[in-house]
């Protein structure tokens, strides 16, 4: 039999495309084995240092041959074993095919997935969420979460059937804030049921909607954002549980903001009084 990996210390050295290890992370692409796994993939070492200092459980840490010596890999891949975890140091022709690109990033964590059970958010005062109808394109809710993570709002509930938050594209568009933004995960009456006993405001965003985003004050109250669709906007019976539905005015020819684009928009609005420029990070 060919060997499939060689051992050195606590890292295994791999240099085929056809090593199991390396194919179930590959599979990592599809849906269908992130499930089976319950696993993600995330690339760069930032990322990586993030979500160990965040407390998720990293399953596999890969580097490339290059990083070999590299201090602060070293001390990813301790951690990672420490962590009980296994650690691949892989030629370039497998980091690319694990990652799909011709220049990868010299690590990549393969994490467990971690959602938030929509029963244990219950919201308090200045607590913001961001509710996602049926949310379609991975870019749109990865760019959501980083926008999340940058005002300083709670997380994201994804209501319905929608893209797949750990989804290579989306975890990449997210920036890290994969690691920062709790997620949850329901069926539109699972999430009409949790939002019956929401105490706070519900602000839905409808292109129909009566109210001018900038004139309702959503005071220090918890808030509920509630976004539609892509294609086809929010449905009627989330729109009816909305406290109010707001529209933000467009002065051109376009029929709609992109959906991410409309998400920034209102959460600025929503915690503008809690933003101020000396919290951004250096
Ligand atoms: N054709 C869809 C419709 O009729 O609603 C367009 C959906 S839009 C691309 C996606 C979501 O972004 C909307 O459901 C709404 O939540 C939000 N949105 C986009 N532009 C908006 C605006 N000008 N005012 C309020 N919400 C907006």
């Amino acid at each position: 039999m060919t060997e499939q990996h060689r051992t050195v210390g606590r890292v295994k050295e791999v240099t085929s495309l056809a090593n199991p290890l390396v194919k179930d992370i590959k599979a990592l692409a599809l849906k269908k084995f992130r499930d089976q796994q319950h696993a993600f993939m995330a690339e760069g070492l930032k990322l990586v240092i993030d979500a160990l200092d965040l407390g998720w459980s990293i399953k596999t840490l890969v580097f490339a041959k290059a990083g070999l010596g590299n201090p602060t890999i070293e001390k990813v891949a301790a951690r990672t074993v420490a962590a009980g975890g296994t650690v691949l140091e892989v030629s370039e022709k497998v980091l690319s095919a694990i990652t799909r690109r011709d220049n990868p990033q010299m690590v990549v964590g393969v994490f467990s997935q971690q959602f938030v059970a929509l029963k244990d958010i219950r919201p308090r005062d200045g607590d913001v969420w961001v509710a996602l109808d049926r949310v379609r394109d991975p870019g749109n809710l990865g760019t959501v979460m980083r926008t999340v993570d940058a005002v300083g709002a709670r997380g994201v509930i994804l209501v319905g059937d929608t893209t797949d938050p750990f989804a290579v594209e989306t975890v990449r568009a997210t920036m890290g804030s994969i690691f920062a933004v709790p997620v949850a995960k329901a069926t539109t009456e699972q999430f009409l049921a949790w939002r019956r006993g929401f105490a706070g405001l519900v602000a839905g965003t409808h292109l129909k909607g009566a109210v001018d985003y900038r004139s309702v004050d959503f005071g220090n109250r918890p808030v509920l954002l509630l976004m539609g669709n892509e294609q086809q906007g929010l449905p009627d019976e989330l729109a009816a549980s909305c406290d109010h539905l707001l529209r933000i005015p467009q002065a051109g020819r376009a029929d709609s903001l992109n959906l991410a684009v409309a998400t920034g928009v209102m959460l600025y609005e929503i915690r503008r009084g809690a933003l101020k420029l000396e919290d951004i990070r250096a």
